[in-house]
C-alpha cells in the first residue's frame, strides 16, 4: 500500500490531521462511553461504533492499542448540556421513573443498564477496551484533582460546590468557537443562575450535596463530582497527560470536551489531545430520535424485538462514514442483511472448499490483496466507511463468482475474510473463533497448502513451491519431504501428517 497515513477530521483545528501516535506505533485513545441510566440507543452505538472503527484501523497498521472508554455511573445532570452542571442527576431520576421501580437502589440501577451496555456493545461486534473505567471507582483520584485545581487558582468554593473558573483559563473555548464574552453568554444563555459563581459559564466540578443518592465525602462535605472531571481524571489516570485521540459524539464538543480540556490542562499545562474526532448525530426516519415520536430504538429494540441480525445492525449503523449525517430507516437495515449474508456465504464456501482441498491456482489471491488494501486505504482516510464496505463486498463478489474455490483459492479467500473482518467487523463476531484458527479448519487449510505446493512442484513451479513453504513456515509450520509424501509440524510441538 503506498499511503498508510491514518488522516482524520481533527474538530479543534477543523482540518483534516494525521494521527501520528506519540509513542511510535502505540496509540493512547479515549472515548467517552454511556450514561447508565437506561438502555443504549442505536445513535449511541453509532458513535461508540466509530471509536471502535479507529481502534481496528490503528490494529491493521501494527499498531498498538491503548484504548479507554469510560462508564459514567454519576454526576450526568439533566442540564448538562449547558455549561454549568445543572438539573437532576440522570440516574437518580431514572430510578424514580416508572422503569426505575424494578430497581432496589440506584447502584443496582446503575448496575443493570452498565452489563446490559457491555452485552449490547458485545452483541455489535465492539472491541473491548483496554479499561472500561466506571466514575464512582474513582473517586479519591477526582477529589484530589479538585483540590489541585483550587490550589493553582483554576477554581474555587461556594456554598452550593466547587467552581471551574473559566477566566482564568485562557484557551477556553478553543474547541468549540464559544471564545469570547458574546459567544460564550450566548451557550450559557438558559444555565440556572447561581449568584454565588463568579461567571455564569463557570461550571461545577463538585456539588454539595447531602441529599444526593451517590454521596461521597470530600474536604468541601457530602457530594458529588462534576461529570466533566469525571472524564478527564479516568483519560489521564489510565493514558497520561496527552492523549493521542479523543473522541465523542458532536454534543459532546460544548460544554463536556471544552470543559475537560479546561481541566486537565489547567491541571498539567500540557495538551489534554492531540486530536479530537465527534460523530455526528444519528437520525431516525428523518428526525431526531425521540420516545414521543416512536422512531427511537435501542438496540435491543431492534435485535430482540425485531429479530434483527446484530451484525446486520452493526453494518447499518456504520455505512455512513461517521463525520456524515446519516438517515437510519429499517430499509438501511434490510439492505446491510442482504450484505452480511453475501459474508456468510463467503464463510461456508471458502470452509467447504478448505476441506476439498482441490488442486488449481490461486486465480483470486491477487485481486482480493488489492480490494483489501483499497478498504484499509478508505478507512485511513477519515474512516470513509462507505467505500470500505463497498470494497469489502466486491470481494465476496470475487468469491461467489467462481464456480469452485481450489485449495489455493479458499487460503486467499479465508484471509481476505478474516482481514475485513478484523477491519470492520461485519463477517463474524469476535468471540466466535475464527475459521482460521479452530484446530479443525486449520488442519484443513494447511493439508490444501501442502497440496497446492505438490501441485506446483510437479507443474514445475518452484517459485510457487517455496512461498508456499516460507508461508508456512512464517507461521511457525515447518513441512518434511520424504518419499512417503509430506508431513508437517507446528514449532510449538503440535504435529499432524498429510498426504502428498
Ligand atoms: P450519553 O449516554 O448520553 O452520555 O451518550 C453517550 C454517547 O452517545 C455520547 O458520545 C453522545 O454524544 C452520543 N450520542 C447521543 N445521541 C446520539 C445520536 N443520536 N447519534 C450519535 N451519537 C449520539
Ligand atoms: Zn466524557
Amino acid at each position: 500500500m503506498s499511503d498508510r497515513r491514518f488522516m482524520l477530521y481533527d474538530t479543534m483545528s477543523k482540518s483534516m490531521r494525521e494521527l501520528v501516535p506519540q509513542e511510535s506505533g502505540h496509540l493512547k485513545f479515549y472515548s467517552c462511553g454511556p450514561t447508565v441510566y437506561s438502555y443504549a440507543h442505536i445513535g449511541n452505538f453509532r458513535t461508540f461504533l466509530t471509536a471502535d472503527l479507529v481502534v481496528r484501523t490503528a490494529e491493521a497498521l501494527g499498531w498498538q492499542v491503548s484504548y479507554v472508554s469510560n462508564i459514567t455511573d454519576v454526576g450526568h445532570l439533566t442540564e448538562d448540556s449547558l455549561a454549568d452542571a445543572e438539573g437532576e442527576d440522570k440516574m437518580a431520576r431514572a430510578l424514580q421513573s416508572k422503569e426505575g421501580e424494578r430497581f432496589a437502589n440506584v447502584w443496582d440501577l446503575a448496575d443493570h443498564y452498565a452489563d446490559a451496555f457491555v452485552e449490547d456493545w458485545r452483541r455489535l461486534n465492539l472491541r473491548d477496551p483496554s479499561v472500561r473505567p466506571k466514575a464512582t471507582q474513582h473517586m479519591r483520584e477526582q477529589i484530589v484533582a479538585v483540590q489541585e485545581l483550587i490550589a493553582k487558582g483554576h477554581a474555587y468554593e461556594t456554598p452550593t460546590g466547587v467552581y471551574f473558573n473559566v477566566a482564568s483559563f485562557g484557551d477556553y473555548g478553543k474547541l468549540s468557537g464559544n471564545r469570547d464574552q458574546d459567544d460564550l453568554m450566548r451557550a450559557v444563555r438558559d444555565v440556572v443562575q447561581d449568584d454565588n459563581k463568579r461567571h455564569p459559564a463557570d461550571f461545577a466540578l463538585w456539588k454539595k450535596d447531602e441529599k444526593h443518592l451517590m454521596q461521597w465525602f470530600s474536604p468541601w462535605g457530602w457530594g458529588f463530582p462534576g461529570w466533566h472531571i469525571e472524564c478527564s481524571v479516568m483519560a489521564m489516570r489510565y493514558l497520561g497527560e496527552t492523549l493521542d485521540l479523543h473522541a465523542g459524539g458532536e454534543d459532546l464538543r460544548f460544554p463536556h470536551h471544552e470543559c475537560e480540556i479546561a481541566q486537565s490542562e489547567a491541571l498539567t499545562g500540557k495538551p489534554f489531545s492531540k486530536l479530537w474526532i465527534h460523530t455526528r448525530f444519528l437520525q431516525v426516519e428523518g428526525e431526531k430520535m425521540a420516545k414521543s415520536k416512536g422512531n427511537f430504538f435501542t438496540v435491543r429494540d431492534l435485535v430482540e424485538g425485531k429479530n434483527a441480525d446484530p451484525l446486520a445492525l452493526r453494518y447499518a449503523l456504520i455505512s455512513v462514514p461517521y463525520g456524515k449525517p446519516f438517515n437510519f430507516t429499517m430499509q438501511t437495515l434490510r439492505d446491510a442483511s442482504t450484505n452480511v449474508e453475501r459474508f456468510r456465504l463467503c464463510e461456508e464456501k471458502v470452509a467447504a472448499a478448505v476441506s476439498a482441498a482441490r488442486p488449481g491456482d490461486d486465480a483470486i489471491g491477487p485481486e482480493l490483496d488489492a480490494l483489501y488494501d483499497e478498504s484499509l486505504s478508505a478507512m485511513l482516510n477519515d474512516l470513509n466507511t462507505s467505500v470500505a464496505l463497498a470494497k469489502a463486498l466486491e470481494g465476496t463478489r470475487v468469491i461467489l463468482r467462481e464456480a469452485e474455490l481450489s485449495g489455493a483459492c479458499a487460503v486467499s479467500a479465508q484471509r481476505f475474510l478474516d482481514r475485513i473482518n478484523a477491519l470492520l467487523g461485519i463477517v463474524r463476531h469476535e468471540a466466535d473463533a475464527p475459521a482460521s484458527t479452530s484446530p479443525k479448519v486449520d488442519e484443513a487449510r494447511i493439508e490444501a497448502m501442502i497440496a497446492e505446493r505438490a501441485a506446483a512442484k510437479a507443474g514445475k513451479d518452484f517459485a510457487r513451491a517455496d512461498g508456499i513453504r516460507d508461508q508456512l513456515a512464517a507461521e511457525g509450520i515447518e513441512l518434511r519431504d520424504s518419499p512417503e509424501g509430506t508431513t508437517w509440524r507446528r514449532r510449538a510441538s503440535l504435529e499432524g501428517h498429510a498426504p502428498s
